[in-house]
């Protein structure tokens, strides 16, 4: 599962040491994706002592397996926001993520940081007929905020039966962890601490302070950030109740062809995404899509070929360098949460919900959550505030929602399956009964078996096999475990219960 940009720029993050000792900061951030490293950035030009803790490695997870192109066009967003809030909240999310894209670049020109950032116009296009009129409305919308989106009916990209498109100029893309080992940098050298390797299992609230313990030691702090990605805490944020998680697949190609400029991604399903990058002094693509709410009870076994199939339309010569995927959360509104964890405990920010965009509102976050601290005012905190309680209005989002968590909770626990363990075939998982109980159950290439309790240790949900990475997945919030029950995504800190 490992990305073109972890295996081509694998030890930029330093390797931190683990957090060997209790000690006091100002503000303590889980997590070191994007959205921590950036929160930290910002904050530390402010002279606040900074500490982050990372369970494994910095930029590992979904921030090294995204496909970082910096844009404010996140699919035909904008029209969805003009009529469901109001145009001008379309028009002032349209600025947050306008005004990200030149903050990151001038973090950039600032800190000389070498992460191959490059602007590039992105296009979102459409092969269906009923998604023409969808695309004038979304080009009328965004240039009644004096933008110069363009409507066009040819794109320089050779996609088959392509019908129409809306051209966002002047939009960026980079190295995602070539950028972040800039921001580790200036972190570590403004008074910032970073430990790896530090899993956080608990935070409690003492006094007027937050300590956030890791297997041995504690961090004391005033502020507290929770950027892992899926909210690790429960309650009293409820963000289980208002996010779903949904993986997507990528792959990296060559061709002997020139390859086509630009970011490109199409509006209609199954999703098609395409950017270039650079590569040993050459271009190559990093196309991506074919997504599906992580847990599905799907064959996944064929997510790369569509990829590979669609991209051979275009470069029949493709060459697949590399194959990943990974996961990120959508709120039920589909505006991110930033902001106050919850009303009851001052001085605790989050940061999620980026429906596949958190480049751009990672910056955003950042400046919200810094000028929260320094109690100052941002314009456009009013749009992401996440104590929100209107996503739960989406009734069919949140019906889906109770419905899969209510059938992995309760449903599931009756059926038993009539799978035995001679079913199972080397390299299959399945969940099987054995003495009247379930077990997640996995033969290895060679038979060896593999048996853990398919159960998440996060609120209790069924898991369902993925056969693709051979790891257990959660329907109800998006954890993910490897096949011996490692946990490899929130919202679980814990691993699952292994069976003999
Ligand atoms: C396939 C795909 C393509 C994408 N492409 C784009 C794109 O082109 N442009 C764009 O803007 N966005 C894109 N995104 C979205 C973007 O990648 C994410 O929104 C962003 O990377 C999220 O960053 P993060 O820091 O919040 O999460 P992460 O990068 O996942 O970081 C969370 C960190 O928290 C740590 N953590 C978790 N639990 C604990 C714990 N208990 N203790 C300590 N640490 C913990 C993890 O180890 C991890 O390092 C894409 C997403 C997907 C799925």
């Amino acid at each position: 599962m490992s990305s073109f940009w972890i295996d081509t720029f694998p030890n930029i993050l330093n390797n931190y040491k683990s957090l060997d000792k209790n000690i006091d900061t100002d503000i303590c951030i889980i997590g070191g994706g994007i959205t921590g490293l950036s929160i930290a950035y910002s904050i530390c030009k402010h002279g606040f002592k900074t500490t982050i803790l990372d369970k494994e490695k910095l930029a590992m997870k979904a921030s090294g397996h995204t496909t970082a192109k910096i844009t404010s066009q996140h699919g035909l967003f904008y029209k969805y926001l003009a009529d469901t809030f109001s145009p001008s909240f379309a028009r002032d999310y349209f600025n947050a993520n306008q005004d990200a894209i030149t903050n990151i670049k001038n973090i950039i020109d600032e800190n000389n940081i070498d992460c191959d950032f490059e602007f590039q116009d992105n296009y979102v296009y459409t092969t269906s007929e009923d998604d023409v009129n969808k695309i004038k409305d979304e080009t009328n919308i965004v240039n009644s905020f004096n933008f110069n989106a363009e409507y066009l009916n040819t794109i320089p990209l050779n996609i088959p039966n392509m019908l129409a498109a809306i051209k966002f100029p002047n939009q960026a893309q980079f190295n995602p962890r070539k950028y972040l080992k800039g921001l580790c940098d200036f972190i570590i050298n403004n008074n910032g601490e970073i430990y790896e390797d530090s899993k956080v299992y608990n935070i409690k609230r003492s006094g007027n302070k937050y300590i956030t313990s890791t297997k041995n030691n504690t961090v004391t702090s005033k502020y507290l950030v929770l950027a892992t990605h899926y909210p690790i805490k429960n309650f009293p944020g409820y963000y289980f109740l208002k996010m779903y998680s949904q993986t997507s697949n990528v792959i990296a190609i060559e061709t002997e062809q020139n390859l086509c400029e630009g970011m490109y991604i199409s509006s209609n399903s199954p999703t098609f995404s395409y950017r270039t990058a650079a590569y040993n002094k050459k271009r190559i693509a990093l196309i991506g899509g074919f997504g599906h709410k992580t847990g599905a009870k799907i064959d996944l076994s064929n997510s790369y070929s569509f990829l590979e199939d669609e991209i051979k339309k275009i470069y029949p010569d493709a060459k697949v360098l590399y194959k990943w995927n990974t996961e990120d959360c959508i709120s039920l509104d589909k505006i991110p949460y930033i902001g106050n964890f919850s009303n009851l405990l001052p001085n605790m920010y989050v940061a999620t919900g980026f429906k596949k965009w958190g480049m751009t509102t990672s910056n955003v976050a950042a400046n919200i959550i810094t000028d929260k601290i320094l109690e100052k005012e941002n314009k456009y905190e009013y749009i992401f505030k996440s104590t929100r309680f209107k996503p739960i209005k989406n009734k069919s989002e949140f019906g889906n929602m109770i419905k899969e968590t209510s059938h992995s909770l309760i449903l599931n626990k009756f059926d038993l399956p009539a799978a035995t363990l001679n079913d199972i075939k080397n390299d299959e998982g399945k969940i099987v009964t054995i003495n009247k109980t379930k077990v997640g159950v996995y033969k290895d290439k060679n038979g060896k078996i593999f048996k853990v309790k398919p159960v998440c240790t996060h609120l209790g949900c069924e898991l369902s096999w993925n056969n693709l990475d051979k790891t257990w997945d959660c329907p109800c919030h998006g954890s993910r475990f490897d096949y011996t029950g490692k946990s490899l995504y929130s919202p679980s800190v814990r691993n699952l219960e292994i069976l003999n």
